[in-house]
């Protein structure tokens, strides 16, 4: 941490990425960084690029930056562990790269890397830098926003084991900084016609298989619920905490690829996801089939993994 505080003092032009579709911790963490970086040294340049969520928008914009812009300028990648999943494969004209992820790690990449598994969320690491730092790095209102978003969504509103004390503490820090948790829930829970249409159709047309629950996402059916990619996404949650289904899917189909949006109660699920081109935690991880013509394989290697775990709990 010290390092990359070092690295950060020495850049002019910072450019923080995250991974692509980013969720509310990538944005979280990538704004909570830039704010933090802007407060502390006002006259860096620093920008936050990748793709868009409309979902967390309110957490801040993307920046525009030309190519000429990475010359000389310090790249931060957070929340991402495979360099392929990295949004805007620019950041490898960085002159340094910096990785920040608490995913189980899949590939190393960046000069400096700080990778803690045991964080819930990587907006708590930067919650967490900061709060280490904190005698010489400051942190306005809207970055503690950026990073209490962060730390919310990924830990399902604070539901998920990897939540610890220190989570707490970080999330009151940033209490102290004004945050108003009505006004993050007010963004976070807004729920259209559509989106509840949508969740009836999940719950109408699931599908089991020994202790496997999943709906798929057809393009047919995304388009015919006019929701975006990324709400038709959200409703994996809604086949979560099952009695009988450890394990739960949902799968969406996208032009080139279908994903795999991986949920478990029970057994470790990352390996099964880096089996089939993924990766992420023990127990909530995304993954890919080519065509639906993988779909069986999937089923039957989730259920050995499913089987494995009975034997042993
Ligand atoms: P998601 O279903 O997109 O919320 O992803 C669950 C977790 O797995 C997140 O921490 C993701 O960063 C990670 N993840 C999702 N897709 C992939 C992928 N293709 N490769 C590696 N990790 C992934």
């Amino acid at each position: 941490m010290k390092r990359i505080l070092d690295k950060i003092k020495k850049y002019e032009t910072i450019i923080i990425h995250g991974h692509k579709r980013p969720d509310g911790d990538c944005y979280g963490a990538q704004f909570g960084l830039k704010d933090l970086i802007k407060q502390s040294f006002p006259n860096k340049h620093v920008y936050v690029v990748g793709q868009t969520s409309s979902y967390v928008d309110y957490v801040g914009q993307v920046d525009i930056v030309e190519d000429h812009q990475y010359q000389g300028a310090l790249s931060i990648v957070v929340d991402t562990a495979i360099q392929d999943r990295i949004s805007d494969s620019r950041y490898i004209n960085g002159k340094e790269i910096i990785k920040i992820d608490h995913h189980i790690p899949v590939e190393d990449y960046g000069d400096l890397m700080w990778v803690d598994t045991n964080f819930p969320s990587c907006a708590q690491m930067i919650a967490y830098f900061y709060y280490k730092f904190k005698d010489e790095l400051k942190l306005s209102k809207a970055g503690a926003i950026a990073l209490y978003t962060g730390i919310v969504t990924d830990t399902g509103r604070f539901r998920y084991r990897g939540v610890s004390k220190l989570t707490h503490q970080l999330a009151g820090m940033l209490l102290e900084k004004g945050v108003d948790v009505e006004y993050i829930d007010s963004h976070l829970s807004k729920e259209s016609l559509s989106m509840i249409a949508l969740k009836g159709y999940v719950y109408t047309n699931y599908a089991t298989t020994g202790g496997f629950i999943y709906a798929k996402m057809t393009r047919a059916v995304i388009e015919k619920y006019n929701v975006t990619d990324e709400q038709a996404a959200s409703t994996v949650n809604a086949l979560g905490g099952i009695e009988g289904y450890p394990v739960w899917a949902l799968f969406i189909e996208y032009p080139n690829e279908i994903r795999i949006r991986l949920r478990s109660s029970g057994p470790t699920i990352n390996e099964l996801a880096n089996k089939y081109g993924g990766g992420g935690h023990a127990k909530a991880s995304g993954a890919r089939l080519e065509s639906w013509d993988q779909l069986d394989d999937f089923i039957r290697d989730v259920n050995e993994v499913i089987n494995q775990w009975n034997q042993i709990s």
